[in-house]
């Protein structure tokens, strides 16, 4: 089993090269935002308490998400590893996924970030939210209140998996593609 977190800002990348290296790895990709968006969309009980959270751009309270994460993970076992993206989020979530993963024989592999600057950031996030209806892409306001979530709540991870020889940064900018190969050669040279 290969396990790998791809990490980054909102609108880095994470969901598009998820998908590029769920393919080429055989990964089952597990995105936190798809699944919440779903949840909403089919209005079930979690979506209806997540819905307020994600239309501000805040974090869903750990409870709710951690309980989400090993629910998918439980569902989907017969796999030969997971992309985790946008999970974790959080100290907290990111010591439950451990103790999680743990408890069933696996572990994280590799934690790999995506580094693009926020005014860049901005303009792909406005972007794609004229194609899109994500609210939270529609709004600066939301936009920045993310990053903010992001600073004072996420970028802290990068010193928690910094200390245990997982952590690696790939540069974001450029084309799909160029990105995708960079992704690829990195985790090739882990495999
Ligand atoms: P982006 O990376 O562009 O913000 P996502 O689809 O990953 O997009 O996340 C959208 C929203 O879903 C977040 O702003 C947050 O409200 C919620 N969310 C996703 N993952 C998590 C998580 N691990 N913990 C808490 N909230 C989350």
């Amino acid at each position: 089993m290969f396990n790998i977190v791809i990490f980054g800002k909102p609108g880095s990348g994470k969901g598009t090269q998820a998908n590029f290296l769920k393919e080429k790895y055989s990964l089952y990709h597990i995105s936190t935002g798809d699944l919440f968006r779903k949840n909403i969309s089919n209005k079930t009980k979690l979506g209806i308490e997540a819905k307020s959270y994600l239309d501000k751009g805040d974090l869903v309270p750990d409870s709710v998400t951690i309980k989400m994460l090993e629910n998918e993970v439980l569902s989907n076992k017969k796999v030969n590893g997971y992309i985790f993206d946008g999970f974790p989020r959080t100290q907290n979530q990111a010591e439950s996924l451990d103790s999680f993963l743990s408890s069933i024989n696996l572990k994280i592999n590799a934690t790999i970030a995506l580094d693009v600057s926020e005014n860049e950031l901005i303009t792909r996030l406005l972007d794609r939210g004229k194609t899109t209806n994500r609210s939270d892409d529609q709004d600066i306001e939301k936009i920045k209140n993310r990053f903010n979530e992001y600073n004072t709540k996420t970028s802290i991870l990068i010193n928690f998996y910094n200390k245990q020889g997982k952590f690696y940064s790939v540069d974001g900018k450029g084309s799909v593609n160029d990105i995708t190969l960079r992704l690829f050669s990195l985790v090739d040279s882990l495999i």
